[in-house]
């Protein structure tokens, strides 16, 4: 695969921290936006699931608001949410099954998920595969059809979640999203005719969403941000461009390559990146994952969650100063 420079200060680009000419009238309508943002109620809408339900019609529930439902093996639509259903897979996922399978995140992709465009945000991301069996319904690729789940332990988080959905409203006057959940009612689904009753942490704890929630952090993230603007204009008024989508899909599903792209470019004499910290990203899928998002929402938004090297930053400084005539 071809391994794209990361975007270079000598690009007078977000990284730099000094924009170019032109990037400063960007920035201004940027700030513009900001503000409209600042001033409106936005909601924001899952990364993981396409439901039935409308996140934003929905009654919110806090972790600690209650709920009755129960799936276990006796209800009569037992598996039938296993079927033509929509499911995102996160960067998580993808190496959570990884390890089922004891083997690396490409194959998982390769085989037993699709490329997809995440509608919300325009992102290009990996869908489970539904297998067509010529019947009338499509099974996931991991459903036994006696048996239930043959990936249960390491199941994605969108099935985790189910029956929640997990959605961020921007309230007006604050900067920061927040997380609420709501409940997705289908029909076909009569776990919630059953008695038992839980908190919306009880059932988080139950289904092991944390690690999931923790490590997809970064990816949520980008997608619901892009989501938001994509109603008010991409960052800086501009969409992402290809290569910026096509390392985002890499990053979510393909570690491997985004360890070779870190380590065989330019990126690691651009970056201030601690020795210590370089063997963790030679080993550690996560701390990879973490990183690669973080990158991105430098490149994306301008954030200042990856720092340049002093002296890329002085060069891209004294760049821009030129530029400008003032050098
Ligand atoms: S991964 Fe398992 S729980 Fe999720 S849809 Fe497929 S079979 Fe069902
Ligand atoms: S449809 Fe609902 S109750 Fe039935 S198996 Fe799926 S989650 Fe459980």
């Amino acid at each position: 695969m071809h391994m794209p420079d990361p975007v270079t200060p000598e690009d007078g680009d977000a990284e730099s921290g000094a924009p170019a000419p032109e990037d400063q009238v960007l920035a201004e309508q940027e700030m513009k936006r900001r503000q409209a943002e600042a001033d409106m109620e936005m909601p924001i809408v899952s990364a993981l699931k396409e439901t039935s339900t409308d996140p934003i019609q929905a009654v919110r529930y806090k972790a600690t608001d209650s709920f009755c439902f129960h799936c276990h093996k006796g209800v009569k639509c037992w598996n039938e949410c296993c079927y033509d259903t929509d499911i995102a897979l996160t960067p998580y996922d993808i190496l959570r099954l990884a390890r089922h399978f004891e083997a690396r995140p490409e194959a998982i992709v390769r085989l037993f998920a699709a490329p997809a465009v995440h509608d919300k945000s325009g992102m290009p991301i990996a869908k489970l595969r539904m297998i067509d069996k010529g019947g009338p319904k499509n099974p996931c690729v991991f459903l036994d059809e006696e048996e239930g789940c043959t990936v249960y332990e390491h199941r994605p988080a969108a099935c985790r979640y189910y029956p929640l959905g997990l959605a961020a409203i921007k309230m007006k006057g604050h900067d920061e999203p927040e997380d609420f959940h709501f409940l997705v009612k289908e029909p076909h689904c009569k776990g919630h005719e059953e008695k038992r009753e839980q908190t919306v942490a009880g059932f988080r704890r139950e289904q092991g969403v944390e690690p999931y929630d923790e490590q997809n952090r970064g990816w949520i993230y980008v997608l619901m941000k892009l989501a938001s603007w994509k109603t008010l204009g991409g960052p800086w008024g501009k969409e992402p461009d290809e290569r910026t989508k096509k390392m985002f899909y890499m990053a979510s599903t393909d570690i491997d390559a985004f360890r070779r792209f870190v380590f065989n470019s330019s990126f690691l004499d651009r970056y201030a990146v601690e020795p210590a910290m370089r063997e963790e990203l030679a080993m550690n899928d996560e701390a990879l994952l973490a990183l690669a998002f973080d990158w991105l929402r430098n490149v994306l938004f301008n954030e200042p969650t990856v720092a340049l090297k002093q002296e890329v930053l002085q060069q891209a400084i004294a760049k821009a100063q030129r530029d400008m005539g003032a050098g």
